[in-house]
């Protein structure tokens, strides 16, 4: 299906002033160096569904890629119009066998993440998950201690996670009970992807309880727009291997929240910002990697997390980053005063 697209505004503050970072031409040259980039690590013979998965292609190159001159949200624009995004999302259905190796692979950075939710939160307690897919936070977090239900557009991704023992909502989280609170929403690696995450994080917020937090962890539209102009000079070659390792590369994602413009967002919808931290992707190798990539793999995002925490405000150097957020506290009413 060939997608059809709009022009937009910024979604995290509605100006519509922006900077091009990529035009149509250039991002069809950064996807064929990603292609390029990965078909290099991956051993001869890789079924076509594992690659897809594990490089996260975007199902269309990006037309155009725009910075926003006045909270730094980095997106599409023109964008896919969100109907289609729906159909893509819910007719995607890997086999149950390439859903439970992307479930054990996750498994490992996710129990690192329920450990730094249960820091930052303070405690345990109940939470939602946005974008629970195969179920790997949801088991990492029971074990963990805490209490998660899931939420997913993908039918398919939501029968495999049920089969494993978990509670899963199918639709987005705007069709959810409205009657459910809880301490945390969880939106990990998936605010980037929807239609409208002023709308999803309001979702969010009618969900939580008194002293409740969401917490988000998304690509940084700022590493990205640093690393994007190297791309044509004499340093393409770390620029690209910095944005490739980390999912970045080809711009994959509706839209790259930046801390500066994922913190006014929050405000704007009533959450006080905790913490932020940058981070790289998650680890990808598997058994379809070459042991010499693997290595480069493991080296370059020890190399990158080191340095993900400097720079300035929006860590442009940090191809990913966490928020922590919470519920501002309601004014106190009395009544009769
Ligand atoms: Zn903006």
């Amino acid at each position: 299906m060939t997608p059809s697209y709009e022009l937009t505004s910024c979604a995290a503050c509605g100006e519509s002033d922006a900077d091009e970072l990529a035009t149509a031409e250039s991002m069809r040259a950064e996807v064929e160096s990603l292609w390029e980039f990965h078909s290099r690590r991956l051993q001869p013979g890789i079924p076509a569904d594992h690659l897809m998965d594990r490089v996260a292609f975007s199902q269309h190159a990006p037309l155009r890629v725009v910075r926003c001159r006045h909270c730094g949200l980095v997106y599409r624009n023109p964008i896919e119009r969100a109907t289609e995004l729906a159909a893509i999302y819910q007719d995607a259905g890997p086999t149950t066998e390439v859903l439970r190796a992307l479930h054990e692979t996750q498994r490992a950075s996710y129990a690192a993440q329920a450990e730094r939710l249960t820091t930052v939160f303070g405690r345990r307690g109940r939470g939602i998950e946005v974008g629970s897919y195969v179920g790997a936070f949801l088991a990492a977090a029971r074990d963990a201690g805490w209490q998660f239900t899931g939420v997913d557009v993908s039918e398919s991704a939501n029968r495999f996670t049920r089969s494993l023992g978990f509670d899963v909502h199918d639709g987005p989280l705007e069709s959810f009970d409205a009657g459910t609170r809880v301490d945390v929403v969880a939106i990990w690696n998936c605010l980037d992807q929807l239609a409208d995450p002023a709308g999803t994080l309001a979702a969010a917020r009618r969900h939580l309880a008194p002293g409740g937090m969401v917490s988000i962890r998304v690509p940084n539209g700022a590493c990205y727009a640093a690393m994007r102009p190297l791309l044509d000079g004499p340093l393409a070659g770390v620029a690209r291997g910095w944005l490739a390792q980390n999912n970045l590369l080809g711009f994959p994602y509706r839209y790259g929240f930046t801390p500066g413009s994922a913190t006014r967002l929050v405000e704007r919808l009533g959450f006080r910002v905790e913490h932020v931290e940058g981070d790289v992707l998650v680890p990808i190798a598997d058994k379809w990697t070459r042991p010499w990539a693997a290595v480069e793999e493991r080296v370059v995002k020890s190399a990158i997390g080191a340095v993900a925490g400097v720079g300035g405000d929006d860590l442009p150097l940090a191809p990913w980053f966490e928020l922590y957020a919470r519920l501002e506290e309601a004014p106190q009413v009395h009544p009769g005063s």
